[in-house]
């Protein structure tokens, strides 16, 4: 049977329990035990598939197509293996599937409440991926902080299973703050004496503390600590702020957090942590050689949550290409056919984002034309790509009205169309193409020559396509379709050949980048802008395709 460690947040949301929980997962990998983790939200929507980004950040898409947390991206960023449905809980989960019983009868003559039945139903997700026997160790986080009304729930659940289980079986790892406070100079344990105080009139009693801090703790602060919180000082764990969150893992290994765990957790069959390949990647990354400029146009930009993965691509390919890559962001609202040439001034590649709905449509458009004309390294993600096809459409074909019936259900020419399968959907929540399917790659095309090989298999996330009846239009001007899913022709990647580097993708390859498996197509956009950025001003408009990869 697997152990279990739970991690919880107090004093402040924000204190990154993802980042620590995935980093005590490396940790624990790297010595050779099989580890996951799941989060579980303390919200009532099913799951994050129907949240704006702004409310949320990134929607994380898994490879069975469920849609969670962009935690779910950090642990498989962190650990290189893929995560699923049961990953994410929510209590809108939890509440549907004890309401479904309900209905169906399996508590007739009963009260349902939340204790036991919510808790009940808790702790059986809790425990699930632990029953598998993939696991040694299932590290759940939880989200929200304590105290939270909506959380109560799942600290029950926690309670209950921390006594349920023999000893050796759970621990509770709390998340907290330690500010300093500069005019006193001083760091302050109180409110993290408060929030475990809360914890313990829960029923919850931490085994370690986990202090994110500005400054180091210094022995004094760790011993008055533990004294005030019950927790052993060696428990008593500084998590300084880190350069990169890829540094992380290496700061819990010197402050000795998985070493605890296992001692906790009566774990004595373990390695040295082999983290070879993962200090070899800090340092590319601390020390790039180059640097990069690429434009993200996006109409969330406010929010960098809201581009989460594709932001952690961008570290993965600049390491693997020793350049820093810097993003700057473009708000798509505010460009026009008159400031394009100035707001994308010097930008070594452009990355047209996802996203949906007409808001800021035209300024991605006006973007794609000038990366086409231009012959700037471009990449168009989902959302992106689609745009690729309209400003392809409506400019070198000459359909002038081309459009996405997503945006204008009236356009004579629907170069973008809502797929067949979606016509009759009528329920919003997780009813999208969802999760991985197959691609098969046209030989020759930039796109094999990135994954060296025909056939793959990426995420996706959308309810609109290519439209194969213009496909033939498509091709005789110049835009290949050299992707396509296998069986159904769906258009999966189009690509212009004339062009250094021009690509654009239905899918999403930035939810399978992770530090050891970086996204192929990322790193190719980041050398191609590397190449970019060494020729001078005048070659660049003389570049050929097979210059830039
Ligand atoms: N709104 C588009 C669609 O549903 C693109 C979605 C996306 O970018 N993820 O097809």
């Amino acid at each position: 049977m697997a152990k279990y460690i739970f991690v919880t947040g107090g004093v402040t949301s924000s204190l990154g329990k993802g980042i620590i929980a995935a980093s005590l997962a490396k940790l624990l990998q790297a010595r050779g035990l099989r580890v996951t983790i799941q989060k579980l939200d303390p919200y009532i929507n099913v799951d994050p598939g129907t949240l704006n980004p702004y409310e949320h950040g990134e929607c994380f898409v898994t490879e069975d197509g469920a849609e969670t947390d962009l935690d779910l991206g950090h642990y498989e960023r962190f650990l290189n293996t893929y995560t699923s449905q049961a990953n994410n809980v929510t209590t809108g989960k939890i509440y549907q599937t004890v309401i479904n019983k309900e209905r169906s009868g399996e508590f007739l003559g009963k009260t349902v409440q939340v204790i036991p039945h919510i808790t009940d139903e808790i702790k059986r997700r809790m425990l699930l991926l632990g029953k598998t026997g993939q696991f040694d160790i299932v590290i759940t986080e939880i989200g929200g902080t304590v105290g939270d009304i909506e959380s109560l729930p799942f600290i029950e659940a926690v309670r209950q299973l921390q006594w349920e289980l023999p000893e050796d079986k759970v621990m509770v790892i709390h998340l907290t703050l330690v500010p300093y406070l500069k005019a006193a100079k001083e760091l302050k344990t109180k409110p993290t004496q408060h929030s475990v105080k809360m914890l313990s009139e829960n029923g919850v009693h931490p085994d370690v503390l986990v202090c994110r801090t500005e400054e180091p703790l210094g022995k004094d602060i760790r011993r008055k600590i533990a004294l005030f919180c019950n927790v052993k000082q060696e428990a008593v764990i500084e998590a300084m702020d880190a350069s990169t969150i890829y540094e992380v893992p290496l700061l819990m290994l010197r402050e000795k957090l998985d070493i605890i765990c296992l001692k906790k957790l009566n774990i004595t069959d373990y390695k040295d942590p082999n983290l070879e390949k993962w200090k070899l990647y800090l340092d590319k990354l601390k020390y790039p050689k180059s640097k990069v400029t690429i434009g993200l146009i996006g109409k969330y930009i406010e929010l960098q949550d809201a581009y989460k993965s594709i932001l952690e691509s961008f570290i993965h390919a600049g390491a693997m290409n020793e350049v820093k890559v810097q993003v700057v962001n473009v708000h798509s609202e505010f460009i026009t056919d008159e400031n394009v040439e100035e707001k994308l001034d010097g930008l070594d590649g452009l990355l047209v984002a996802p996203g949906f709905g007409a808001r800021g449509i035209e300024g991605k458009i006006t973007a794609v034309k000038y990366a086409r004309e231009n012959n700037l390294p471009f990449f168009g993600i989902c959302l992106g790509m689609q745009m690729s096809v309209i400003e392809f459409a409506r400019n070198v074909i000459g359909l002038a009205d081309a459009h996405s019936t997503e945006m204008d259900k009236k356009t004579t020419n629907p170069v973008i169309d809502l797929m067949e399968e979606q016509k009759k959907v009528k329920m919003m929540g997780g009813t999208m193409r969802l999760g991985t399917f197959p691609c098969t790659i046209a030989e020759g095309s930039l796109a094999e020559k990135i994954y060296g090989t025909t056939e793959i298999t990426e995420r996706h996330r959308h309810r609109w396509e290519f439209n194969n009846d213009y496909l033939e239009q498509f091709e005789s001007n110049g835009m290949k379709a050299t992707g396509r899913h296998p069986e159904t022709g769906l258009v999966e990647i189009v690509e212009l050949p004339h062009h250094p580097f021009f690509i654009g993708v239905q899918y999403h390859p930035e939810l399978k980048s992770t530090v050891e498996k970086p996204a192929p197509l990322f790193v190719s956009f980041i050398a191609a802008a590397k190449e970019y950025n060494e020729v001078s001003g005048s070659q660049k408009s003389s570049l050929l395709r097979d210059a830039l990869i």
